[in-house]
């Protein structure tokens, strides 16, 4: 009889095989395909109107796996066609690669054994409210927001609705942003729960993976934790999903298959009939205009736990306290942060930029250090002693020939700060006492957790953080904040700027204080604009969001209308300029949307290719990505040509 297999590879269909016993549809399956045997699954429809003749093949083995469920076949063939993904790529999310995951007799489960939690830990009354809320509407799918002030103990409050399911024998899925927040984060669980989550990333080995997987699928594992990819692994019982930090861009996986884990999680609750749960403490745009179209079910915690309060924000107006030269740490913050050293808390200067100087540039012949590959800057770091690309990790040496310069050489100017720049100025200003810089470059490695101790016990006395820091990091005596350049204009070409900045201030601010002790939140700036500062740090976040979501809607922007970026790119900018234009008369006539471009990326070069955008923009109700994709298969794009299709874009670099 014939079967549709789909094989995990860039088709966007079955394939058709002959077998002799019967098989079902979830059933996994190893086939010919080219020259290789491939594990494949049988699928739920067949290739639609294929002409094409050639030979059929056999298939060479059922695997003795549990077969997939016509749920998670439902859930990929919706994800593939909403985010324009070919169904084979999503099959090979879901099977981490090519080969067969073979069912593994003797693997050792009992660290993930459910045991009796340990902890004694007692909810606020505020915390058991809003638990019963939670646990109200979850046997079905549903969505609930958890909305709470920074500190507030939202962990505590879905731990508990997830040991409810835990109990009844459910397993539990729960989705991070940040792969640097999950060793913490387990630490926590496990205090908790008294059991292993399984951990689930790009930094876990390809045998734990394998072990994770089946266990998952067998029932042996209750509880993942994991970043976006683990929303594609198998459950055996799966009973409830959770999104921390739902609002965190790091969800939208931005590179070679483009979706938003956020987004897709909904979608995977609703195939499974799962409740899920949000949680943050400044929702995105998106669930906030959800919320009031009461499609969502939400609870608020409004007071920090312990009765710990929120940190008061104050300005250092830059024109009354100047900056020295080659200095970014004004007279009044250095008076500022000493009385706070004296008192023993700790402080942090943030500013969001790695490395020690954003722009190098020669004071004879004035050339700036860019990226041959990119249209972007050297960014130098003094640690490393190199001139690095932040986009394509291209390294070069500080040393250049000049033209310009009698001795031959280039004699460099470093312009504008980084965090390095500012620990040299911090060390010089408090030399009695321990500093560190927290940022991706610092944290990344295997140290950071001796690191992240020694801030909590308060041996490092001064942080000098990027954004990094503002991922929810829990630093009891951390009381005091530095900003050092809040520039709320900069983003003019993103239409999220206002919404990324809301985030990064509220999540910033909401490190402070978190033990109960007074705290603040300083603003170095040059540009008072007291009515825009106290509205991104409020304690209420969805007065921010009420006035966004006015203008999103008085200007048609998402998510009133749908978005979908089409990236072109090719080494060669002459054929991009042409096809760009083709591909944008052409869709013109194929589907019903306005679409906007070609132009030329923000950063029109990356990683040697050059880029050109296109930007579709449809009402909602229309499925405009069926009729985009049926197109697109019948556009003839030039040789070198790639394209790149990106649905709700949250960057448009
Ligand atoms: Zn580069
Ligand atoms: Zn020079």
């Amino acid at each position: 009889m014939k079967i549709p297999v789909l094989v995990p590879n860039i088709f966007d269909h079955p394939f058709t095989y002959n077998s002799d016993k019967k098989l079902n549809t979830g059933d996994y399956v190893l086939v010919p395909f080219g020259k290789n045997k491939i594990t494949g699954v049988v699928w739920d429809h067949f290739e639609k109107n294929s002409n094409k003749e050639f030979k059929i093949k056999k298939i060479i083995e059922k695997l003795n796996i549990k077969p997939l469920d016509n749920k998670t076949i439902k859930f990929l063939n919706w994800f593939s066609e909403y985010n324009l993904i070919p169904k084979g790529m999503s099959l090979k999310l879901h099977l981490l690669s090519n080969e067969a995951i073979k069912k593994q007799k003797s693997i050792d489960y009992d660290q993930y054994n459910v045991k009796n939690k340990t902890l004694n830990f007692e909810l606020s009354k505020e915390q058991k409210l809003v638990l019963n809320e939670l646990n109200k509407n979850n046997k079905n799918f549903r969505v609930h927001l958890l909305q709470g002030v920074t500190g507030s103990g939202k962990t505590m409050v879905y731990f508990e609705s997830i040991k409810e399911k835990i109990d009844k024998g459910y397993q539990g899925l729960i989705l991070l942003p940040e792969i640097g927040l999950t060793s913490e984060f387990e630490k926590k669980f496990k205090e908790y729960f008294g059991f292993n989550p399984a951990l689930w990333h790009s930094g876990i080995s390809k045998k734990r993976k394998k072990v994770i997987w089946s266990g998952l699928l067998n029932g042996k594992i209750k509880v993942v934790i994991g970043a976006r990819s683990a929303l594609f692994l198998p459950f055996n019982k799966l009973g409830i999903i959770i999104v921390d930090e739902e609002h965190d861009q790091s969800f939208k996986q931005d590179e070679g298959l483009i979706y938003n884990a956020r987004d897709m999680a909904i979608s995977r609750a609703s195939f499974e009939n799962v409740p899920i749960n949000l949680v943050s403490a400044v929702p995105s745009i998106e669930t906030f205009e959800n919320l009031k179209k009461k499609k969502y079910y939400f609870s608020r915690l409004f007071n920090r736990y312990k009765e710990a309060s929120l940190p008061s924000h104050e300005i250092i107006d830059l024109k009354k306290y100047k900056l020295k030269n080659n200095s970014w740490i004004s007279s009044k913050t250095i008076q500022i942060a000493k009385h706070h050293l004296e008192k023993g808390d700790q402080i942090l200067f943030f500013l969001n930029r790695r490395g020690f100087a954003p722009y190098v540039l020669c004071k004879n012949c004035y050339k700036v250090y860019s990226c041959p590959n990119c249209s972007i800057n050297l960014v130098y770091h003094k640690n490393k002693k190199k001139l690095l690309c932040h986009y394509c990790g291209f390294k070069s040496d500080l040393k250049r020939e000049c033209k310009r310069n009698i001795s031959g050489v280039c004699q460099f100017i470093f312009s504008g700060p980084g965090v390095e720049k500012i620990y040299e100025e911090v060390n010089l200003l408090f030399p009695n006492y321990k500093s560190h810089i927290f940022s991706s470059d610092t944290m990344n490695k295997k140290s950071s957790l001796d690191i992240l101790n020694k801030i909590r016990n308060n041996e490092i006395k001064i942080l000098i953080g990027t954004q990094l820091i503002s991922k929810g990091f829990h630093f009891p005596n951390l009381n005091c904040i530095f900003v050092l350049d809040i520039d709320l204009s900069s983003q003019g070409h993103d239409l999220r700027g206002n919404e990324k900045n809301l985030q990064l201030y509220h999540q910033l601010s909401g490190r402070a204080g978190r033990t109960g002790n007074p705290s603040t939140v300083y603003f170095q700036t040059y540009n008072l604009n007291k009515e825009m500062i106290s509205k991104l740090t409020s304690e209420d976040p969805f007065i921010f969001l009420e006035e966004e979501l006015n203008l999103r809607k008085k200007n048609n922007l998402p998510p009133y209308e749908r978005f979908i970026s089409l990236i072109l790119t090719s080494t060669n900018n002459l054929i991009l300029d042409q096809d760009s234009d083709k591909l944008k008369k052409f869709l013109e006539k194929k589907i019903n949307a306005k679409i906007l471009g070609p132009v030329n990326a923000p950063i029109y070069k990356l990683k040697k290719n050059y880029r050109n955008r296109l930007l579709i923009r449809s009402n909602k109700s229309v499925k405009i990505q069926q009729s985009l994709a049926l197109a697109l298969k019948n556009f003839n794009f030039n040789s070198g040509i790639k394209l790149t299709v990106d649905v709700d874009p949250i960057n448009f670099n």
